[in-house]
């Protein structure tokens, strides 16, 4: 069931009516399959009709996203400060997009709250912030991707829909549920698809150029994760895997490389929750996974200044990765009872 208020997507639609608008679109830091196809999909449509728009990122995406043809200005806010500032300075509308949270926005979130201007936030993470003046929110998207593609279609601009609309929009679905593996239950998110292909992409080509286009060393680094990083707790139907900042250097690590690893220990039997633990230079950056009804998003925003969703989640700590694994250690007694309920529920 849709919560999102079609009224509001109109009373955007109205707002964002003329040409003459100066667009600028923020989807989050460290950006995903989903906030960069959000982000693209808003922008090209909005280019096709017209609109100057911009994409502001507020650092880089990983290259095997590189293909994305983006029709948009682009630009990197770690990279070029000065134009990205001014970019969104001058803008007439932002949108946020993907985040739920103006600290998701990384260093462009002091940039974000300073600007007068109509903020408009898309976005299907719980329980958004209040740092834009329209806020469209609703958890029961797969993706933020989708709901884009509602919003375009309540607001007619679907008229100037092209293939690269289409391949953003469909990167964003396919990468946010684990290329169809969760969230997918409501008929909406197939309803979507459907109307994608329409456009004339190539899902099996797409799914190529994200899944299959890995370096060898970073299949190395997965193998060596799972083989001698993963730790398994058997009793509270959870496991972890922790990785150093050497280990990222001996496996040549580039932006991205992580991504998904820390689905892996779910595909164990009667494993409920999955934790990956990543040193950074002066922090820590964990990713957290759940099945079922334990709350993956509550553990991290309460013992780890984060949050998410209910099944996926991430946060930061910044005490060193042995102490950091450590205190997670010594919650999961804690958790033992949920851990259990949620691994017998799924039985
Ligand atoms: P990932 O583990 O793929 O980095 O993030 C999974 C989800 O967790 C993201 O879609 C986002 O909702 C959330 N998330 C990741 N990192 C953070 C964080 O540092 N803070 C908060 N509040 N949410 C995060
Ligand atoms: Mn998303």
């Amino acid at each position: 069931m849709k919560t999102v208020d079609k009224e509001l997507f109109k009373d955007v639609g109205s707002l964002i009516e003329s040409v003459d608008k100066v667009i600028a679109i923020i989807p989050h830091h460290n950006p995903d399959g989903d906030a960069i196809g959000a982000a693209v999909g808003l922008a090209n449509i909005l280019f096709n009709r017209g609109n100057k728009v911009t994409i502001i990122f507020p650092n880089d995406f990983p290259a095997f996203y590189n293909w994305i043809e983006i029709k948009a200005e682009v630009l990197f806010y770690n990279s070029n400060k000065k134009t990205s500032k001014k970019a969104i300075e001058h803008c007439d509308i932002l949108f946020c997009v993907d985040f739920n949270d103006s600290s998701r926005a990384g260093q462009l979130e002091k940039t974000i709250l300073e600007f007068n201007g109509p903020k408009i936030l898309i976005d299907h993470h719980p329980e958004p912030g209040s740092f834009c003046n329209y806020i469209i929110s609703d958890i029961s998207y797969s993706s933020t991707a989708e709901m884009i593609f509602d919003f375009i279609t309540v607001t007619g601009l679907v008229k100037f829909m092209d293939k690269t609309v289409a391949e953003s929009l469909y990167t964003g679905i396919m990468t946010d549920t684990g290329s169809f593996s969760h969230n997918i239950s409501d008929p909406n998110t197939f309803r979507v698809i459907s109307a994608l292909l329409k456009f004339g992409i190539n899902a099996d080509e797409i799914h190529g150029k994200v899944y299959h286009n890995y370096s060898t060393d970073r299949m190395r680094l997965l193998g060596y994760c799972l083989n001698e990083k993963m730790e398994v707790f058997t009793e509270y139907h959870s496991a972890i895997i922790s990785i150093t900042q050497e280990e990222l250097k001996r496996f040549n690590f580039m932006p991205g490389d992580t991504e998904g690893f820390v689905n892996y220990p779910l595909s164990i039997s009667g494993i409920v929750f999955s934790v990956l633990f990543i040193e950074k230079e002066d922090h820590v950056k964990l990713s957290f996974r759940s099945k079922g009804t334990f709350p993956a998003n509550k553990f991290a925003s309460t013992h780890f200044n984060g949050g998410g969703h209910l099944n996926a989640a991430g946060g930061e700590d910044n005490q060193s990765l042995e102490k950091s694994v450590q205190k997670f250690r010594q919650l999961l007694p804690v958790y033992l009872h949920q851990l259990i309920n949620a691994s017998e529920e799924l039985k």
